[in-house]
């Protein structure tokens, strides 16, 4: 089955016991276990709920793993999956990785003597160069935030195996539609469900599929153990968002490429960041595994004032953090999602006062074009 039959029939989207096309609630923390000598599958809702089962299930089968784990939020995704690792163990990290993810691994895991390194991954030379014998590990985001860099995942995989190291995606951006990193062999793939998957900036969750029994347990033993699970509510709310993933993501990105290459044109534009647009440096690389571009661009302006006056002016783009909903969201990186990097540790990244990131919505193309066009000018 393709993946948009896939999303709708995937065995997981009808109630086991009354045929309702909606997997219930289930809002509960412990189960009747009946008779102790044989327990039923379900004891305790941080170890198990049916509801959050249909929804890792679900996704597990969506990236093509072998078992899917929800939790709290996309960081409690991240932290719970870095939590396999042990003190004295290495992890290089992408330099440009999301900014949570950049302060629990520099600092958190720090304190608990998981050494990481930062690298351009975008240079696969540098990642092989940092490779030490008790590197474990490559945690990777592509494409990167905000300036859309691609990782060559397939190089940065081959590397990997050759050098036993385990590889770490977060699939964020591109959701389980547009890129599915296992099946080019990477073993965790994590997401930040608050984005595309539940697609409605309606909830905060996690999710993060493994391949292997082996991966599985070790996972299955954090999320259990520090219990950042996610609730049966908004389990429920992401298998929703899901149901309509694929047909969102498809206009999104259609409206997104069509807004980058318009933006292309713009005279108060002087660069667009698109893995969809033929200038990209990384298109041919992005291309070789992914299904699509994605609905996240940034831009920048000619100059700093035009870029403030146009987080002013827009009107039907939300000034806020996050992405992947159904509204076009514009973010400005160096006071809202970057504002902790240090001026100059920006500047060298590229992420200037005149840039802007936006996640582009289900509004008609038009209307965007038309209010992007006036916050730019007026
Ligand atoms: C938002 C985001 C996260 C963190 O997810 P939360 O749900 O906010 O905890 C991690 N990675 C990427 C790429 C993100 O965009």
């Amino acid at each position: 089955m393709n993946f948009g039959t896939r999303l709708i029939h995937n065995g997981n989207e009808t109630d086991k016991h009354t045929g309702a096309l909606s997997v219930p609630i289930y809002q509960v923390s412990t189960f009747n276990q009946g008779d102790i000598d044989s327990p039923g599958e379900f004891d305790y809702s941080r170890s198990g709920n049916p509801t959050r089962k249909a929804l890792e299930e679900t996704i597990a089968k969506l990236e093509g793993g072998d078992r899917g784990f929800a939790f709290a939020s996309g960081m409690a995704a991240t932290s719970s999956a870095l939590s396999i690792f042990s003190a004295g163990d290495h992890i290089i990290v992408c330099e440009d990785v999301y900014g949570g993810t950049y302060r629990i691994t520099s600092g958190f895991f720090s304190r608990f003597n998981v050494e990481i390194s930062f690298v351009d991954a975008s240079d696969l030379s540098k990642i092989s160069a940092n490779i030490k014998s008790n590197t474990r590990a490559i945690f990777l985001e592509t494409p990167s935030n905000p300036l859309l860099k691609i990782t060559d995942l397939k190089g940065a995989i081959k590397i990997a195996k050759e050098n036993n190291l385990l590889v770490l995606i977060d699939n964020t951006f591109m959701s389980p539609y547009l890129l599915r990193p296992i099946e080019y062999g990477s073993d965790i793939v994590i997401h930040s469900a608050t984005k595309f998957i539940g697609g409605h900036s309606d909830v905060i969750g996690g999710l993060v599929v493994v391949k292997g029994e082996a991966l599985a347990k070790r996972v299955y033993a954090v999320q259990n153990g520090f219990g950042s699970i996610l609730g049966p509510q908004d389990s429920w709310l992401l298998l929703r968002g899901l149901k309509t993933l694929k047909i969102r993501m498809d206009y999104q990105q259609k409206n997104a490429q069509l807004l980058a290459e318009w933006l292309e044109k713009h005279d108060r534009v002087s660069g667009v960041y698109y893995p969809g647009l033929k200038s990209h440096p990384g298109r041919e690389i992005h291309f070789s595994y992914a299904d699509g571009a994605g609905a996240v661009l940034s831009f920048k302006t000619v100059d700093v004032e035009t870029a403030k006056r146009f987080m002013k002016k827009v009107r039907l783009a939300a000034v806020a953090v996050s992405l992947g909903g159904v509204e076009t969201i514009a973010s400005y990186p160096v006071r809202m999602s970057h504002a902790s990097v240090p001026k100059a540790e920006r500047e060298r990244l590229g992420i200037t006062d005149e840039l802007i990131r936006v996640s582009v919505g289900l509004e008609d193309l038009d209307d965007l074009i038309e209010d992007f066009d006036r916050a730019l000018k007026e």
